[in-house]
């Protein structure tokens, strides 16, 4: 196996491949409390998460994604991981899934999931926004809750977002 293609099948692992055949979190919730959509305009990612919250943080998600393999595994990591999370819990998880992205190690304390099966997206900075798109909308979406119902139209961008593709690299 030449360079290239030992990458290729690190971005593109079992897991992943399995997450995008597949991809949990596609229901009807019986309420929703937050709606937002995510748009990745780099590669036409595009995702819609419902959210049902609890008087903790997240009670349940239900996940649209339509856009890449690693766009659509990461969104259905996200519905695997972040019911019955805190919200604390979960800007944890981002974080820590985010500094992945930029190469730095995961902490041993936190149960990042399948989404360690994406760890080869750092290889490949453009796609680090497919990855991060439904974790930034869900971001978003928590933010927003608590700013009334005029906040829920917007839509979360990878565009405006000072997530850069390290084209040095
Ligand atoms: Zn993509």
């Amino acid at each position: 196996m030449n360079k290239n293609d030992a990458d290729l099948g690190a971005l593109y692992r079992e897991t992943v491949m399995d997450h995008y055949r597949s991809p949990r979190g596609h229901k009807i919730l019986d309420r929703i409390d937050i709606m937002r959509e995510g748009h990745n305009p780099v590669c036409g990612d595009k995702v819609k998460l419902s959210v049902k919250m609890s008087d903790e943080g997240v009670e349940d998600v239900a996940v649209d994604c339509k856009g890449c393999a690693i766009s659509v595994a990461s969104a259905s990591m996200l519905a695997e991981l972040l019911p019955g999370k805190s919200k604390a819990d979960i800007e944890r998880l981002d974080e820590a899934f985010r500094e992945m992205m930029h190469g730095k190690p995961m902490p041993d304390d936190l149960d990042l999931g399948d989404l360690d099966a994406l760890e080869g997206v750092q290889k490949f900075p453009v796609r680090i926004k497919c990855a991060l798109l439904a974790w930034m909308t869900m971001l978003e979406a928590l933010r927003d809750a608590g700013n009334g119902p005029e906040a829920k139209n917007e839509v979360t961008s990878t565009e405006k977002q000072g997530e850069k593709a390290h084209a040095g690299h």
